[in-house]
């Protein structure tokens, strides 16, 4: 771990999905800065287990307690932050990370795999939001750990303006998010309630092992990549925390794009 720094001290934040890639490096770095963290699952016990003793056993770092819970069940999320709250009390940073692929060309997608991806990606990220909106607003300001009421972070993706065939259910469930994070930011700014999303080009995660695990495929992919270099979880870790932090409190309503300039169209650099 890097040297800790005390920005999230006294806070406690939720980040689904941090068993693994992105989601395990966000924990991480949100308790590298003194934030207790609930390190959320829904299949991969051993992985959520690994990252809060890797926090726990950091005497710098907050508390991590696991939780199991499937994001796109409304129970489940209900659950999760009842027991975040029996254990620390509130919650003040949501980090909605959770995420999967089924990918198909759209004249093969089933209906099934079309509901999953939504309902995880994109109905999960809503229960998950609602419930910390409704938390931030039952517990008022707390002026001693943060100029807001509360910080809600949305794992979107480049793909939320890149279109993307062959994943038309994933492309389709990141754009819901911009609608989604830019409404929840007009909603509750006024009371002080920050949300924003992050969006991450190709970050080397267990989602897209078939991107660069061979030379060839990691070549080809550096083609879309005007920094030439795949992301790794820590690029993402390292900006969530400061995105959830007082540091970049007039930030409210915006994407950042931690993508290695792959937003910025690399097939028109030798004139289209
Ligand atoms: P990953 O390594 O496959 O991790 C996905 C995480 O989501 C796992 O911890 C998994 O937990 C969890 N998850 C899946 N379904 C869940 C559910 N129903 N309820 C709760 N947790 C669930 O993938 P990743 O690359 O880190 O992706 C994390 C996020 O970043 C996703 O939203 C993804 O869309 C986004 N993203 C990734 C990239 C990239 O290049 N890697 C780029 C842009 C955006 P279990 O294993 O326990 O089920």
């Amino acid at each position: 771990m890097q040297k800790p720094n005390e920005r999230l001290k006294g806070q406690t934040a939720i980040v689904t999905g941090s068993s693994s890639g992105i989601g395990a490096a966000v924990a991480l770095a949100l308790g590298r800065d003194g934030a207790n963290v609930v390190v959320n699952y829904n299949s991969s016990d051993e992985g959520a287990q690994e990252i809060a003793k890797q926090i726990n056993d950091d005497n710098l770092c907050g508390e991590a307690i696991v939780v199991k819970c499937d994001v796109s069940k409304e129970e489940d999320v209900q659950n999760m932050f009842k027991q975040t709250i029996d254990k620390f009390g509130t919650v003040d940073i949501l980090v909605a990370n959770a995420g999967l692929q089924k990918d198909a060309p759209l004249h093969e997608m089933t209906l099934e795999d079309w509901q999953l991806v939504i309902d995880v990606n994109l109905t999960g990220q809503f229960l998950c939001a609602r419930e910390a909106l409704r938390e931030f607003m039952r517990r008022g300001m707390r002026p001693e750990v943060s100029k807001s009421l509360g910080k809600i972070i949305h794992m979107s993706s480049v793909h939320q303006i890149i279109p993307w065939a062959g994943h038309t259910n994933y492309a389709a469930s990141k754009g819901g998010l911009v609608m989604l994070m830019e409404s929840i930011c007009q909603e509750y700014a006024p009371l002080k309630v920050r949300c924003n999303s992050i969006a991450p080009g190709a970050i080397k995660t267990p989602i897209n092992k078939e991107a660069w695990e061979s030379d060839e495929a990691l070549e080809k992919l550096n083609k879309l990549i005007p920094y030439k270099r795949i992301g790794v979880p820590d690029d993402i870790g390292s900006a969530t925390a400061w995105l959830a932090s007082d540091e970049s409190e007039y930030i409210n309503g915006t994407t950042l794009y931690v993508d290695g300039g792959m937003t910025c169209y690399p097939g028109f650099t030798t004139n289209g």
